[in-house]
């Protein structure tokens, strides 16, 4: 099947209110161009700079998540345009983040990811981690960022139970969390073995890449 058969057979699985981040690192822009031209605006990519040179070539009415690790001094070239950034995981982070939105005249929307999974390879904070970020005077004194959610990965297996647990993990310290942040909207969880999985237990935002542009 082609990029735009595989995008919209997707599309018709998702419920409305479920956001679809097509994960394009690693492919040309032609792929992406297939993509955009079925209609898709939201894109995903893992490398600022990658990111970077695709929003340099390509329409200007596409939002660009950043959903992989961030290396703090690669911050100031997607600042004056990237729509959301997935992976944040430190105060630091935020605080680059902050000074980099600040010199662009913008507030940039932030997701904190949470490590959810049994792998000690995933970035991410724990629940205690979270809380006391969001407590922390530095924080609330920055003004040029927005946490509008939460992002988390599950472990790589093929235990379903094993992923739901994680998956409803998330969701509940989301539906926590939220009560006290009302600006939390949205719940990035689900990939392209999992995203099924993921809408079932909450997810407000899948990023799949395989599924629609082929293994890579
Ligand atoms: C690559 C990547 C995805 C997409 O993975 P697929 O299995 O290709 O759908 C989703 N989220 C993150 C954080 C990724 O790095």
């Amino acid at each position: 099947m082609s990029i735009s058969e595989n995008l919209l057979s997707i599309k018709t699985t998702l419920p409305s209110l479920v956001t679809l981040v097509a994960v394009s690192k690693t492919k040309p822009v032609s792929d992406l161009m297939q993509a955009y031209e079925a209609g898709q605006r939201v894109f995903g990519e893992n490398k600022i700079q990658e990111m970077t040179e695709k929003w340099e070539q390509m329409p200007k009415d596409i939002q660009w998540h950043m959903i992989g690790h961030i290396q703090s001094n690669k911050v100031k070239y997607m600042a004056p345009y990237v729509s959301l950034i997935h992976g944040v995981d430190s105060l630091k982070l935020l605080e680059e983040i902050n000074k980099q939105a600040q010199k662009n005249n913008r507030v940039i929307d932030c997701l904190l990811q949470l490590h959810i999974a049994e792998e000690e390879t995933k970035f991410g904070l724990n629940e205690e981690e979270l809380n006391e970020l969001l407590q922390s005077d530095i924080f609330k004194n920055l003004r040029n960022i927005k946490i509008v959610g939460l992002m988390g990965m599950a472990t790589f297996t093929e235990n379903q139970t094993q992923i739901k647990k994680e998956f409803q993990h998330l969701k509940a310290i989301f539906d926590t969390f939220k009560i006290q942040n009302s600006s939390f909207n949205i719940l990035s969880m689900g990939m392209s073995g999992d995203y099924q999985l993921a809408i079932e237990c909450g997810s407000t935002m899948v990023r799949i890449g395989s599924s629609i542009f082929g293994t890579r």
